[in-house]
């Protein structure tokens, strides 16, 4: 399967060079995949995290498991953003940039959040309307809350519900492989599309290349050094997991990832691969996924930071030590706060600009290449999400083929 999705994005890539305005008669076989994927994902991390918070049953795993899965994330964050500021500093891709290839953009992005509101925000007002609306973090919330307290009430009603959301949970993982299927034909037609809109203009195509290209080199070293080298190192030295061999497992999710560029739409084929490549059980699957592909952004956490000091620079602003700690900071935050869909790392870099004082217009400087470094940093992301959960499952004792 992931020679197939190869030659589907090998093959993409050229019907949109050669056939850019044939686009239109293939593109409805993107939205058709991304259709099915959505369709999938409630249902299956409700039943996934219910079943798997009255699977872990105690407080205190639960407690274990919840700090060991955070613990994770913030830490590669960290190693992620400290590697793109290293990185941006020593390169400084936006020294002596044009300005004037900035993009004007009609309206400026609002994100302006804090940890607080992040947090406030992921208990649900209403649970049917965060469902409806397809809001994770209140989702993954009461599907915990509800779990969790599943294991209180008296042993028949825990036996029915634990066997009811299993059988869901069952039933959506064969929909999901049903759908895996079709991944090669979707990946070919959403690639066609994305690259048929730059490539329709080669002039402006090597424009921003030559403009932009240092930048994009960059971000793709910092990726290319946070996914094999850093998340390699870890969970080798961890847990003595076989990067290789992990990484060779997660092949689809990560195609699709980069394909789709978000990682909310590939979190089924994410949880498939975990569980039946990996070996991870459901119970740390259904727990560490969700929420990863919600929170956990090692990808757009090293991009935030080094978009924001690439538009520092090419503003001519000098960042202080202090304002490059803030930068830190709050590209974690914005890392966290950042929705699994395509581009919303750009939309949060506005958190991050306004921190430390920079013109938010900056924005307009980096968006040309937006969508090309988004399935790129989209991939790491979920490849963090997945080296989160093999690595606790291993501490947690499982046995896994990785
Ligand atoms: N597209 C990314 C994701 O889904 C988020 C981002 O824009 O950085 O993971």
């Amino acid at each position: 399967m992931h020679w197939q999705i190869l030659i589907a994005l090998i093959a993409g890539t050229l019907f949109a060079v050669y056939l850019p305005d044939q686009t239109v008669w293939i593109s409805w076989m993107g939205d058709l995949f991304l259709k099915l994927l959505k369709m999938v994902i409630i249902p299956l991390i409700v039943s996934s995290i219910i079943t798997g918070i009255a699977g872990i049953g105690t407080p205190e795993s639960l407690g274990r498991l919840g700090l060991k899965t955070i613990g994770f994330y913030f830490f590669t964050s960290f190693l992620a953003i400290i590697l793109g500021l290293t990185l941006v500093n020593l390169i400084k891709p936006g020294v002596g940039a044009d300005l004037s290839f900035a993009e004007t953009m009609e309206t400026l992005p609002a994100a302006d959040q804090s940890l607080g509101q992040l947090l406030i925000g992921s208990v649900p007002e209403n649970i049917f309307k965060s469902l409806a609306e397809g809001n994770m973090l209140p989702i993954i919330f009461f599907s915990m809350l509800f779990g969790y307290f599943a294991n209180l009430t008296s042993n028949a009603h825990q036996q029915v519900i634990h066997r009811f959301f299993n059988s869901v949970f069952e039933v959506m993982m064969k929909i999901t492989m049903a759908v895996i299927k079709l991944t090669p034909l979707g990946v070919f037609a959403i690639i066609a599309t994305v690259i048929s809109k730059y490539s329709g203009d080669a002039n402006s195509l090597t424009q921003i290349f030559s403009r932009m290209g240092l930048y994009m080199l960059t971000v793709l070293l910092a990726l290319f050094i946070h996914a094999f080298f850093t998340l390699h190192l870890v969970i080798w030295i961890i847990n003595r997991i076989n990067p290789l061999r992990h990484f060779k497992n997660m092949s689809i999710p990560l195609l699709t990832a980069f394909s789709t560029s978000s990682s909310s739409a590939t979190l089924p084929l994410t949880m498939e691969a975990v569980e039946h490549k990996d070996g991870v059980s459901p119970r740390i699957s259904s727990f560490t996924l969700p929420l990863g592909a919600t929170i956990n952004m090692n990808g757009t956490a090293l991009y935030e930071c080094i978009a924001a000091i690439f538009i520092a620079q090419a503003y001519g602003i000098d960042l202080t030590i202090g304002q490059q700690f803030i930068v830190v900071i709050t590209a974690l935050l914005a890392a966290v706060g950042s929705a699994g869909i395509p581009m919303a790392g750009l939309v949060m870099m506005a958190i991050v600009l306004k921190a430390v004082g920079l013109p938010l217009e900056g924005i307009g400087l980096v968006l040309a290449v937006d969508r090309i470094l988004d399935m790129f940093r989209t991939a790491v992301n979920v490849y963090g999400d997945t080296c989160a959960a093999a690595v606790i499952a291993k501490s947690e004792g499982e046995k896994l083929n990785v």
